[in-house]
């Protein structure tokens, strides 16, 4: 007999599938899916599973249907991180050491050697492989490539020359997220913490201390008349400093800073923070103001002096009143300055009062802060002594002013902190110059991305906002880097290729991955590639032979059907992509679509290999097999929701496909007649397979493992209870194993290899046809009888339970006609508020009088109960009940032990049997 062992049909299953996957332009349609290759940098953990067990399902199941499937893997290994990562191994940091060999499981003698960068590539690259195929992924593995690999290389060349003869890179001067550590730009994948933070230009308020200045950075300079004071922490060093020669009093964070933004800076003398409290400085605009004490005040946050402004900035009208309510600083009153509509006077007490505020550190803060800057930039005005003009112009006013009269300059800061380098160190803000940029700033360019993406299927289609929001926001991006892995940038060879602008076009080099390699990478012009992608011929092309077959590879695959990734790639990665696309490809070489994912949290807490959070993919294989693995993943969630991992509930995963192979094993070689609810298993086993296809179709795995799995699960066992006594099931049950097995093989393709060989299937079932549903065989009017009679079982069970007394008999009494008229008139009607008056008259059911109007209330109540797909046929025609029941009358008392009785609500004496509706009949029990 054969047991269920999952580890035995993973063995199985790899030796039959080692080349299967290997895909081949065909006569067949194709369809071509691939997701955001890894950067193998650690293990994999059951995050990642999802991200590429979803796309497997995807690709097995348009195999199934007919498609020629092309699913290929390559590996990411462009950028610093890894360069990083050998440095702290080399100097034996304890945090790396820990991730690496405890967390990741890297024997000693390998992690010896990740001293070497590309030693680590290598290692996680096969590991990455050796897992991938563990659970299954149908991928192509011929096609597999690292970005470092020189054929690539000549590829990125290419790429980049198109990009440049368009007008899209180019050299300039710009503020960027900078490691002074690794002396590089960061870009979001270099980044630990603050992988959202972007760079905001400030204006720097020079208020004068004596002969020095005390720099406040400001986005609200027009808000420099409501100035009551200056914050500063007492406990806070801060330095004067010479700042292009003049003195200013910053944080040494800051002077740092500036020395980055093009400044010359000179650090003088040190000055406490508590020897500026109570002094006054000045400022033309606002006159005199005194330094008060605040502990909020971040010396790590631009200047790390504050400007208060207490009418219209709820920290600072906190920060005052709490000083206020110690009885300091009475005298000091907000002085408001922009009238807004729906506040009142002082927009900042009002907006913090109406919340119920009470402490500076309230989490809700910053949201407050928000909608107040958002209300007076959109809608304030300021007050007619402050020369009348609406926010939005006055600001750029009186920051022009300032910039020109008054001493101020530009600062550039993050949006949020901490913004955190791989290497641990802070990230800050510096101007570089000479440094090439991707000019997705250009509006021409944008629209280009824009035109593209209305014609693109995206899933889910909430994305859509996301993608046009990114597009629209995007500003130019520094595209190399000095240090790292990866192509050198083909017009300053001194820099690299920065790791998100070389992994854009690459799922066209998977087309000829496999077949490019036969040409030495010195023969790889920019000319090779322009005719295998765009079919430009030139003279003097090598190798025409081969050319002219990757040129039919690339035409047969590209477009991609569908690319997918996380969620949080849409700001950066998945949009970057559509931008180097529109540049080279023609129209009908564009991406067709994309999903995108939500994110995965284990046991409620996000994922995270650097805060320890995760369950390595390989030790969840190994505990709970691959088919476990992959179907809990795609059944706890929709692929764009985000995911838990709770081991208890994955379990229960593996027992329900415990349960599903042994019933098959089972079931498999009945050979009975069919039974009258043959008819009703066959039914639901059509409405399955057509739920499920149309549920892959739309990429819901969740949905699809509902109705393939649970969905057969259930049916069957009402199937045998319904089997009259002493039968087995018919011969229908051994096309529903076969059903079943295919139906569930995308999701669980170890168990259904094992099973389809069971099943005497013909080949691998990975290629075996998808069922079909056929429309002939659903019969909605069995379907309803049976559905009516396991709710009145429910119904039965449920009263049984209630009144704890061991029956004698029961009675089903049944609705009389005139309320199945009723049923019907307000199931079919379209207004069920004026539907009971329209009932009411009729003079039959005047006569009836409250008994009437009692079961059409009765009636609507139900009818908003009962779900759609039973309301819906109950409204074309009533069941016939009592013919139901007294067909199942044996079936019933098989099942309650007691004699079943079928009568008429109105020949039965009882009272109960008034409350009897259609498809709710009373039930007795005596
Ligand atoms: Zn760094």
């Amino acid at each position: 007999m054969s047991e269920f062992d999952p580890g035995r049909f993973e063995e199985e299953a790899q030796e039959k599938w080692e080349h299967a996957f290997e895909s081949n332009p065909s006569d067949l349609e194709k369809y071509y899916l691939n997701v955001a290759f890894p950067y193998p940098s650690g293990a994999m953990h059951v995050g990642h599973g999802r991200t590429y067990i979803v796309p497997d399902v995807v690709a097995r199941f348009w195999r199934m249907r007919g498609k020629q499937v092309l699913y290929p893997m390559a590996f990411h290994v462009t950028g610093a991180p890894v360069i990083g990562i050998s440095k702290r191994i080399a100097r034996k940091d304890p945090k790396t050491i820990h991730l690496y060999r405890d967390l990741y499981k890297v024997p000693q003698n390998v992690l010896d050697e990740f001293v070497d960068p590309l030693t680590i590539v290598n290692h996680f690259a096969r590991e990455y492989q050796r897992v991938m195929t563990a659970c299954g992924l149908s991928i192509d593995w011929r096609r597999r490539f690292i970005t470092i690999d020189p054929t690539y290389s000549r590829f990125i060349e290419w790429q980049w020359k198109h990009l440049y003869e368009a007008g899209h890179v180019i050299k300039g001067v710009h503020p960027v997220r900078y490691c002074t550590v690794d002396d590089n730009p960061v870009g979001d994948h270099d980044l630990l913490e603050g992988d959202k933070a972007e760079v905001i230009k400030f204006t720097l308020v020079m208020f004068r201390y004596g002969t020095a200045f005390i720099p406040t950075a400001t986005l609200r300079p027009e808000t420099i008349h409501g100035v009551t004071n200056l914050w500063a922490s007492p406990d806070v060093t801060y330095v004067k400093a010479l700042v292009d020669g003049k003195a200013w009093i910053i944080s040494r964070e800051a002077a740092e800073k500036l020395e980055l933004q093009d400044h010359t800076v000179e650090i003088k003398e040190e000055i406490s923070g508590s020897d500026l409290i109570d002094k006054t400085v000045s400022h033309p605009l606002c006159g005199e103001v005194p330094i008060l004490p605040a502990n909020f005040v971040d010396p790590d946050m631009a200047s790390g002096m504050v400007m208060s402004v207490p009418a219209h900035a709820p920290f600072d009208y906190i920060a005052l009143r709490d000083l206020q309510q110690q009885g300091k600083y009475t005298q000091i009153k907000p002085i408001p300055l922009i009238k807004v509509e729906g506040y009142g006077e002082v927009p900042a007490q009002d907006a913090v009062e109406r919340a119920g505020i009470t402490n500076q550190m309230d989490t809700r803060m910053e949201a407050l802060t928000q909608e107040i800057y958002s209300a007076e930039f959109s809608k304030g005005k300021l007050f007619p002594e402050y020369g009348g003009k609406p926010v939005r112009v006055a600001r750029d006013d009186v920051a022009a002013l300032m910039n020109e009269k008054y001493d101020s300059v530009v600062m550039y800061e993050f949006d949020v902190r901490p913004v955190v380098c791989r290497c641990g160190n802070k990230v800050k803000v510096k101007i570089l110059h000479d440094q090439w940029f991707l000019k997705y700033s250009d509006p021409e360019w944008k629209k280009e991305v824009s035109d593209h993406l209305q014609d693109m299927a995206l899933v889910p289609p909430e994305v859509r906002v996301e993608f046009d929001r990114t597009v629209d926001w995007l500003k130019d991006w520094a595209c190399t880097r000095r240090v790292g892995l990866g192509t050198r940038f083909p017009w300053d060879t001194t820099q690299l290729i920065e790791p998100l602008s070389d992994s854009t076009v690459y799922m066209a080099y998977y087309t000829i991955a496999h077949k490019i390699r036969e040409i030495e990478p010195k023969y790889l012009t920019p000319e090779v590639f322009d005719y295998i992608f765009l079919g430009k011929k030139s003279p003097d092309l090598p190798e025409r032979k081969k050319l002219d077959v990757m040129r039919q590879e690339f035409l047969y695959w590209y477009p991609y059907n569908f690319r997918f990734s996380a969620k949080d790639l849409i700001s950066n990665h998945l949009t970057f992509q559509l931008f180097h696309h529109v540049t080279i490809f023609p129209k009908d070489k564009l991406p067709l679509g994309m999903v995108v994912f939500g994110m995965g949290l284990l046991n409620g807490a996000k994922m995270s290999s650097s805060k320890g959070n995760v369950f390595l993919l390989e030790d969840a294989v190994n505990e709970f097999g691959a088919d476990t693995v992959r179907m809990f993943l795609m059944g706890s969630a929709e692929p764009w929701q985000d995911f838990d991992w709770r081991n208890e509930l994955v379990i229960s995963t593996k027992k329900q496909i415990e349960r599903f192979y042994n019933t098959v094993i089972d079931a498999k070689d009945a050979r009975g007649e069919p039974h009258d609810i043959d008819r009703w298993l066959v039914s639901r086993l059509q409405e399955h397979i057509e739920r499920t296809t149309t549920a892959l179709e739309n990429f819901q795995t969740r949905q699809a493992l509902q109705e393939s799995s649970f969905g057969i699960e259930v049916d069957l066992k009402w199937y045998r209870r319904r089997l009259p006594e002493g039968c087995d099931g018919s011969r229908e049950l051994a096309t529903l194993c076969s059903v079943w097995t295919r139906l569930l093989a995308p999701f669980i393709p170890f168990t259904a290899e094992h099973l389809w060989h069971e099943l005497a299937g013909e080949g691998l079932v990975s290629f075996a046809p998808w069922p079909v549903a056929d429309r002939s065989l659903v019969n909605a009017r069995i379907e309803l009888a049976e559905e009516l009679l396991s709710r009145t079982v429910e119904d039965i069970e449920s009263i049984k339970k209630l009144i704890q007394l061991t029956p004698k008999s029961i009675t089903i009494s049944l609705a009389p006609e005139w309320k199945h008229e009723i049923f019907t008139t307000i199931a079919r009607s379209t207004d069920r508020n004026t539907v009971i008056k329209e009932i009411m008259k009729d003079d039959a059911m005047k006569k009836r009088g409250r008994e009437a109007t009692d079961a059409a209330k009765q009636c609507t109540t139900l009818i908003h109960r009962l779900p759609p797909h039973i309301v819906g046929p109950l409204a074309q025609e009533p069941v016939n009940e009592r013919l139901v029941f007294e067909s199942a009358q044996a079936f019933l008392e098989k099942e309650f032990g007691v004699p079943v009785h079928i009568t008429g609500a109105e020949t039965s004496g009882h009272a109960k049997a008034a409350m009897a509706l259609p498809f709710k009949p009373a039930i007795i029990i005596e």
